[in-house]
C-alpha cells in the first residue's frame, strides 16, 4: 500500500531522501510545496524533476482525506467541513473567523481522533465512541483542505474537534511540530493550543518534554463528584491530581495554560464561583467560558442573565475570564459539537 506523505517530518524526509540519492534539501522543499503552498498534487512542484515527481506519485498517496461537505453559517461565517477518511470514516474540522476579542484571529479547530472514548456527557462526539487516532497527515492534511477551500490561511490552531488529543499524543506532537516549520505553515508555538480532558501521564510528559505550545484544560465542574457525573475522567486522574502537577511544574514550563469551563445551569453559583477563585489562587491561569451548546445531552442551558451573573461574580473576584462566543450555532458549528457520524446521518436524510 502507498503511504501518506504528510506523515513525515522533516527528519524523516532527509532520510527518505537521502535513501534514493537525492540531496538533502529536498525535503525542505518538499514540505514547502506541500504545507506553505499546499498545492495537492506532485506534478505542480516544478523545482523537482519529472523523474522524481512521478517517482513520488507512485510512492505517496499526497492528501489522506477527501473533502465530503462545508457548510456555512449565514450568522457569523463559521465554516464546517466534514472529511471522509481512506477507511470511509468521517470527521469534522472548523473555521472560526474573528474568534473573542482578539481582532483578525483566523482559527481551525481539527480533530486528532475519529469519535473519543472519553465518554464525556455533554459531548457529541462521544456518542461515537472510540474509532481509532488519527495519523500525524490525517490530522495536517484538515488544515491543508481548509485553506485551499476556503482561501484563507489561519494564523491559530486549536485541537479542540474530536477526540482526546493526548491520547494520541505521538501524532499530536508530531503534527504541532510540522505546523510550526518555518518553510512550511509558519504557525508560531503560542497560536497552537491542545486541549485536553485531562489525560494526567501525557501532561506530564508534555511539561518535562518542554513542549512549547499552549494547554487548554477542560475543567467543566468545581467538585469533584460532580465532575465525575459529567466527565468519567475524573475518576482515574482526578483534576486535583492535574492542578498539583502543574502548580508543582509551572514555574518550569513557559506555557500558557487556559481553563475551560463549559457552562450548564448547574454549574454557575456563587458557590462555584468562590470554588474557581479558591483553585487558582496561585496560578497564572485564564479561565475561558463557553456556554453549553444545545445537543443531545438534556443537560440544561443556563440563559444568557444567569451567565452574566456568573462572570460578575468572576470579575468581582479578579478571576481573568474570556467567554467564547457560541460560533456557527445555525450549523451545528461549534468545537465540542462535532460528530461526523451524526452529521452523516442528517445528510443522508436531507438527500432522501
Ligand atoms: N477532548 C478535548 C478536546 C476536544 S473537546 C477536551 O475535552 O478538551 C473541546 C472542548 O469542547 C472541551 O473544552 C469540551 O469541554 C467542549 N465541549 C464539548 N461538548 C460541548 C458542548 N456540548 N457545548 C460546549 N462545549 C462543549
Ligand atoms: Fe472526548 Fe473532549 Fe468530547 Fe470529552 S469533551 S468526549 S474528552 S472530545
Amino acid at each position: 500500500m502507498k503511504k501518506f506523505i504528510k506523515d513525515y517530518n522533516h527528519e524523516e524526509l532527509v532520510d527518505f531522501f537521502t535513501k534514493i540519492g537525492e540531496k538533502e534539501y529536498r525535503a525542505r522543499q518538499l514540505i514547502n510545496w506541500l504545507y506553505e503552498k499546499n498545492v495537492n498534487d506532485f506534478s505542480l512542484m516544478t523545482n523537482f524533476s519529472k523523474e522524481l515527481r512521478k517517482f513520488l506519485d507512485d510512492e505517496f498517496i499526497l492528501s489522506p482525506l477527501t473533502i465530503e461537505d462545508r457548510l456555512i453559517s449565514g450568522i457569523d461565517g463559521t465554516e464546517k467541513y466534514l472529511f471522509k477518511t481512506f477507511d470511509n470514516h468521517y470527521i469534522e474540522s472548523v473555521l472560526i473567523k474573528n474568534e473573542m476579542s482578539d481582532e483578525g484571529r483566523l482559527t481551525v479547530c481539527i480533530s486528532s481522533q475519529v469519535g473519543c472514548p472519553m465518554g464525556c456527557r455533554f459531548c457529541e462526539t462521544a456518542k461515537i465512541g472510540f474509532v481509532r487516532n488519527l495519523s500525524c497527515g490525517e490530522i495536517l492534511d484538515q488544515i491543508c483542505h481548509v485553506r485551499r477551500i476556503s482561501g484563507l490561511k489561519n494564523n491559530n490552531i486549536v485541537f479542540m474537534g474530536m477526540g482526546e488529543p493526548f491520547l494520541n499524543y505521538d501524532n499530536v506532537l508530531k503534527a504541532a511540530d510540522i505546523m510550526n516549520y518555518s518553510f512550511g505553515f509558519h504557525l508560531s508555538v503560542r497560536k497552537i493550543t491542545i486541549s485536553t480532558s485531562g489525560i494526567y501521564p501525557a501532561i506530564e510528559r508534555f511539561i518535562d518534554e518542554r513542549r512549547p505550545y499552549n494547554i487548554a484544560l477542560s475543567l467543566n465542574d468545581t467538585e469533584p463528584t460532580k465532575r465525575l457525573e459529567n466527565m468519567p475522567v475524573e475518576k482515574k486522574y482526578p483534576f486535583k491530581m492535574i492542578s498539583d502537577l502543574l502548580s508543582e511544574k509551572t514555574t518550569a514550563s513557559r506555557n500558557r495554560i487556559t481553563i475551560e469551563y463549559v457552562m450548564r445551569k448547574d454549574n454557575i453559583s456563587k458557590e462555584d464561583a468562590k470554588r474557581l477563585k479558591k483553585m487558582f489562587k496561585y496560578a497564572n491561569i485564564k479561565l475561558n467560558l463557553i456556554p453549553l451548546n444545545e445537543g443531545n445531552h438534556n443537560l440544561p442551558i443556563p440563559t444568557k442573565e444567569e451567565i452574566e451573573d456568573f462572570v460578575k461574580e468572576l470579575e468581582i473576584m479578579n478571576v481573568p475570564v474570556s467567554i467564547r462566543k457560541s460560533m456557527g450555532s445555525d450549523i451545528s458549528g461549534a468545537c465540542g459539537q462535532l460528530s461526523g457520524k451524526k452529521y452523516k446521518q442528517e445528510k443522508e436524510l436531507l438527500c432522501k
